[in-house]
């Protein structure tokens, strides 16, 4: 039996082998940024070279840094870590998108930033060009799928577990950075963030079939990372890069829907472009300083 389809790219193994993750891609590690009252990390490479700001929150200590909506854990204590998330991004981002995802392929365009916080129904993903609105999708093993035009200042951020990998929820984010920026493919950058590796994830035959075409008889391992990352080289992305994180390995660090039964919180990836410092005016100068009462 091959255990390595080089035509999909995808690795798949036989249970019971273990497998060392090809990460598709260069490896771009994200690390910690911020303060611990939202835990994070970020990609410095992303500031530095295209001014965006790219992360994913932890889990925190104590009783972890969950970020999961729909989850059981009383809605205020979730709601108050929110809450410190939205204020960590301000001013530098007025409005916070979020997708209740289901899974899906479906990518949503703003056209522009909503003051506030945002939740839209049935939506894996979202893309826009506006300065000052934070991106944002769930995550706890699916990969969160970073994508930036650089040149026309569009952003996309993608949920990608492997139905979306199955579905090609990568070229929905591809067409709307084209339809809506003019971006060129080959201008796209990518990221495949924290998610589950390719030694832990273990699927039935089923879902191997769905997303490579291999008929196999036993479940086997797969790496959705190098699976998009295949997809993005057919796609013409001109540069992508994998996170070395795992979701599930690194556990004291990461939620793992997976290595926990289904019991693990969320964390959230977040990407967007942040509002610019006003310059200042003549007019500044001449104003007074606002009185503060105590
Ligand atoms: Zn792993």
């Amino acid at each position: 039996m091959t255990d390595l389809n080089w035509q999909s790219g995808a690795v798949i193994r036989p249970y019971g082998h273990t497998a060392i993750p090809p990460y598709g891609g260069t490896a771009l590690r994200e690390v910690p940024a911020g303060d611990a009252a939202v835990p994070r990390l970020e990609l410095v490479e992303w500031a530095t070279r295209y001014g965006l700001v790219a992360g994913v929150t932890t889990r925190g200590s104590g009783n972890g840094f969950s970020l999961g909506l729909w989850s059981d854990e009383p809605v205020g204590q979730v709601l108050t870590r929110w809450r410190a998330l939205t204020e960590a991004f301000h001013p530098r981002f007025t409005g916070i998108a979020l997708g209740h995802q289901v899974h899906g392929t479906t990518v949503h365009w703003h056209p522009q930033a909503p003051d506030g916080w945002l939740v839209l129904d049935g939506v894996d993903g979202h893309a826009t060009t506006a300065p000052g609105l934070l991106l944002a999708v769930t995550v706890a093993d699916c990969v969160p799928v970073y994508l930036a035009a650089p040149a026309s200042g569009a952003v996309a951020l993608l949920h990608a577990g492997w139905r979306g990998v199955a579905g090609h929820v990568l070229n929905a984010g591809v067409a709307a950075l084209r339809a809506e920026a003019a971006a060129s493919v080959g201008d796209i950058v990518m990221h495949c963030g924290v998610s589950i590796c390719g030694e832990c994830y273990e699927v039935g035959s089923e879902v191997i079939e769905r997303l490579t075409g291999e008929q196999l008889t036993a479940p086997g391992r797969v790496d959705l990372r190098a699976l998009l990352a295949t997809q993005a080289a057919d796609l013409g992305i001109g540069s992508v890069s994998t996170s070395p994180w795992c979701s599930a390995h690194d556990r004291d660090r990461f939620f793992s829907h997976r290595a926990s039964g289904g019991r693990d919180g969320r964390m959230v990836a977040y990407l967007g472009r942040p509002s610019p410092r006003r310059p200042m005016t003549a007019k500044d100068g001449q104003r007074r300083p606002r009185r503060i009462r105590p």
